[in-house]
């Protein structure tokens, strides 16, 4: 099946365009309207059935880019999470949860899922035993997020599919911080993929939306749920994020270039206590790694030693800013500790491995040099003798 797929680069470019067949532009229109004729048509188009030209068109470049039938687009992360679990988590059921994933899905399961009757159990750690042993006989979901946010840890795909499917079971990934660049989980036999396409897929820091792949079966049943819900995109975002996506291979590919050379750099570096990229032979999940990823993507972190103020290094930064989210072209630095991880109590962090040191560092496109050479100047601005 993948001999006839175009390469991913001829996905993100053509794949989805609306031609252009009253003007013969070069790209595809936008269709921002809100209503449609339902007299004597095949589809009886509105935005939030989530059908509208722009809509559908850009779902299929997302689908042809996750290896799936079918795909829908929503207005965040989020909305794509909610609404792909409440499709098919039913009150009674029982959901099998990675430890460690994004903090709003684990808000979403922690403050909701009691409401409607469904319960759910964390893993304790990553590895198949954990999932295993977290199973329920009324388990009917194992929702995982590969590689996870801020440690860069993964799950085994293969063996959590095969679980699930042993236990009649549907597994859902968050294949955010990987992209379909480098990780497809649907070949390794997981049957929903969801993202933020707020990071990568957008890439530029100026959209918030969230889209689902899966097969048809499966994409139906979340579109019964997605028109209740009504968690659509607007047509003129669904445009820009269509935009973005055309250099989404080339972006990716900059940014991880720059990883990977940034991460070599700051593992062994004397200010640093131990960095955390997937890429690293050091890294306990790299043979996971080498086993289901093209490559390890442009997300990583890193503990600075204990004489270094956090704070302190974020400020004398002077290119990298100090940013809440990630995955845009520009790179960013967060402190998990006081920002996407602050609700968490100091013993949930460190139980997670989070520390006050850490630092979850989102690599952009930015040379390679001057990256380097501003982590560099902040070290040595805050180290005051700490290194000799
Ligand atoms: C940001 C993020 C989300 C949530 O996406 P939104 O677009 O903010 O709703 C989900 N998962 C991961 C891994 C994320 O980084």
């Amino acid at each position: 099946m993948a001999k006839d797929r175009p390469g991913l680069n001829t996905i993100c470019t053509h794949i989805g365009e609306i031609e252009d067949t009253q003007f013969h532009g070069a790209v595809s229109p936008i269709y921002p309207s809100s209503s449609y004729a339902f007299m004597d048509v095949d589809v009886k188009r509105y935005p939030r059935y989530f059908n509208t030209p722009n809509q559908e068109y850009l779902a299929k470049k997302i689908a042809a880019l996750e290896h799936a039938e079918a795909a829908m687009i929503f207005g965040s992360g989020m909305a794509a999470i909610s609404t792909t679990m409440l499709s098919f988590l039913k009150a009674g059921d029982h959901v099998v949860v990675q430890k460690d994933i994004y903090g709003g899905t684990r808000n979403l399961i922690e403050e909701h899922f009691a409401n409607f009757n469904i319960d759910y159990s964390f893993t304790d750690g990553l590895g198949i035993a954990h999932f295993e042993s977290a199973m329920t006989d009324r388990t009917s979901m194992i929702y995982i997020e590969t590689p996870s946010n801020p440690l860069l840890k993964l799950v085994d795909m293969f063996a959590v599919a095969k679980l699930a499917k042993n236990n009649n079971c549907m597994t859902v990934i968050d294949n955010t911080f990987a992209t379909p660049i480098i990780q497809n989980p649907i070949d390794f036999g997981i049957d929903l993929v969801v993202h933020s396409a707020t990071k990568y897929f957008g890439g530029h820091s100026d959209i918030c939306a969230g889209a689902v792949a899966g097969s048809q079966e499966h994409m139906d049943s979340i579109w019964r749920m997605a028109k209740s819900l009504g968690g659509s995109l607007s047509d003129y975002t669904v445009w820009l994020l269509e935009r973005s996506m055309k250099t989404l291979v080339v972006r990716f590919k900059a940014q991880q270039r720059n990883a990977r050379k940034l991460a070599n750099y700051l593992n062994g570096h004397e200010a640093i206590e131990r960095v955390y990229y997937p890429g690293l032979d050091n890294h306990p999940s790299h043979e996971i790694a080498v086993s289901q990823m093209r490559g390890f993507g442009a997300m990583m972190s890193f503990d600075l030693i204990d004489s270094i103020d956090a704070k302190a290094f974020m400020n004398a930064l002077k290119l990298i800013k100090p940013s809440m989210s990630l995955a845009g072209i520009e790179s960013t630095v967060l402190l998990p500790a006081v920002a996407s991880h602050a609700l968490l109590t100091p013993e949930e962090r460190k139980s997670q491995g989070i520390g006050d040191n850490l630092i979850r560092f989102s690599v952009g496109i930015e040379s390679r040099r001057d990256l380097e050479a501003d982590l560099e100047q902040a070290i040595v601005a805050v180290s005051q003798g700490a290194l000799n």
